[in-house]
């Protein structure tokens, strides 16, 4: 089987002339934990170099991982949390008010996943059809009224639905926009789906919130693409789509949703909003390679500081542990070299406690044991929740214990 795919055009324009901007070390795939009867299982690391197109300056990974290996361990449903099936619920509301959809609309998602989103868009009185290839949880969101294609999503599933259903009024594409290799042939699949007056919304995480909130642990092997709005506009362009609006969302360190419609047919007119970020977009240089250099250099002082600290822990005779089991920990652990310096990872999840860390396989265990195993120092490795982490092992620091958290700024808590 082949395991990476190696692409040397630019997934949006097709120009050959790209840069590496952000050299970020090779990790295992980065949610890939594994129980003690798989210790044995090699697990490989993978590319995560980050590449500039100079042409149209979309920020995109050009080794893209085997679906097959990628997503082989994919146990992750919607639903599961509360949280999120709130924020669809607002979403699907947020939508049927900006569209103007009116009662009986076709609502198509891409990656639908068990139809949480979808599910809430009906609860508006619309018509709904999802697509999404994990078979088993297609099956089961058929079966509680959520009709779901179990494909890959494609200019041919396009005619599929457009011949059973219809075209539709709002087309939905959440994080997948950000994990699709082939975004030409889904671009040119939802451009034949969509009504003269439909509206295709999606959400992606926002490069420049990205570099102002130092997130650069959110580039992992799922996501190839780093979104900037002029980039994507040029490229819907080629479709005959166009951005109108553009939102601003909270979720993992900032991300945006933005609102598109066809070139030709499309009647609303651009948003302030977007209208700004293009500005912003343009003053801050976007196809400049030095913006992302300068990213690049400010994560690497970062890690010089962090590695710093914890070698003089480690050359103490010191125990460092890390704090928080999750994809973006693993780039984390992998780009700061930290996966041969830390002994033990705690996570408050049960269900990655008991379990080992992708590729370097370190334990996860429960925190409560940082109580009785005192280490040196916990570097929270999940710094984006540092707050409650630190609320919630309180009883850690009142030991002596502490913590350092690596991003934005290195910063060193300890009893005072
Ligand atoms: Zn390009």
């Amino acid at each position: 089987m082949q395991e990476v795919f190696h692409r040397d055009t630019c997934r949006l324009c097709g120009s050959r002339s790209l840069e590496l901007v952000l050299p970020i070390l090779p990790s295992a795939i980065g949610d890939a934990f594994v129980p003690s009867s798989r210790l044995d299982e090699k697990q490989g690391t993978y590319s995560l170099e980050t590449y500039l197109c100079l042409d149209c300056g979309h920020l995109q990974n050009i080794d893209t991982v085997n679906p097959d290996i990628l997503f082989r361990e994919y146990t992750y449903r919607t639903s599961v949390s509360l949280g999120l099936v709130e924020h669809f619920r607002k979403y699907a509301a947020n939508v049927v008010e900006n569209v103007q959809a009116p009662k009986g609309s076709l609502v198509v998602e891409i990656g639908s996943n068990d139809g949480s989103l979808l599910k809430a868009f009906k609860s508006h009185g619309m018509r709904v059809v999802g697509i999404d290839p994990a078979r088993a949880i297609a099956e089961t969101a058929t079966a509680e009224g959520i009709p779901t294609i179990p494909e890959f999503f494609s200019t041919a599933i396009a005619e599929r639905v457009v011949a059973e259903h219809g075209r539709a009024t709002v087309f939905c594409a959440n994080n997948v926009f950000a994990h699709i290799d082939d975004m030409a042939d889904i671009v040119a699949g939802i451009r034949k789906v969509l009504a003269d007056d439909g509206v295709f919304v999606f959400e992606v995480s926002y490069i420049f919130d990205m570099i102002d909130n130092m997130v650069f642990d959110t580039i992992y092997h799922e996501h190839v693409s780093h979104h900037a709005l002029l980039p994507l506009e040029k490229f819907f362009n080629r479709f005959d789509m166009t951005l109108f609006d553009v939102e601003k969302q909270r979720s993992k360190g900032g991300s945006i949703r933005g609102f598109a419609q066809t070139l030709s047919t499309g009647k609303r007119t651009k948003s302030e909003t977007l209208l700004a970020l293009y500005e912003g977009e343009e003053k801050r240089q976007y196809r400049s390679p030095k913006v992302y250099r300068d990213f690049f250099d400010a994560i690497e002082a970062r890690k010089v500081e962090t590695l710093r600290i914890v070698d003089e822990v480690i050359a103490a005779g010191g125990v460092v542990a890390g704090y928080g089991a999750s994809t973006t920990t693993t780039t984390l652990l992998y780009h700061f070299e930290l996966e041969k310096r830390i002994k033990f990872i705690v996570d408050d999840n049960p269900i990655k406690q008991g379990m080992y860390s992708p590729g370097a396989h370190i334990p996860v265990l429960p925190s409560d044991v940082l109580k009785n195993m005192k280490p040196a120092l916990v570097v929270i490795l999940a710094w984006i929740y540092f707050e409650p982490i630190i609320k919630r092992n309180q009883s850690y620091l009142d030991q002596g214990g502490k913590f350092l958290v690596p991003l934005p700024e290195v910063n060193v808590v300890s009893k005072p």
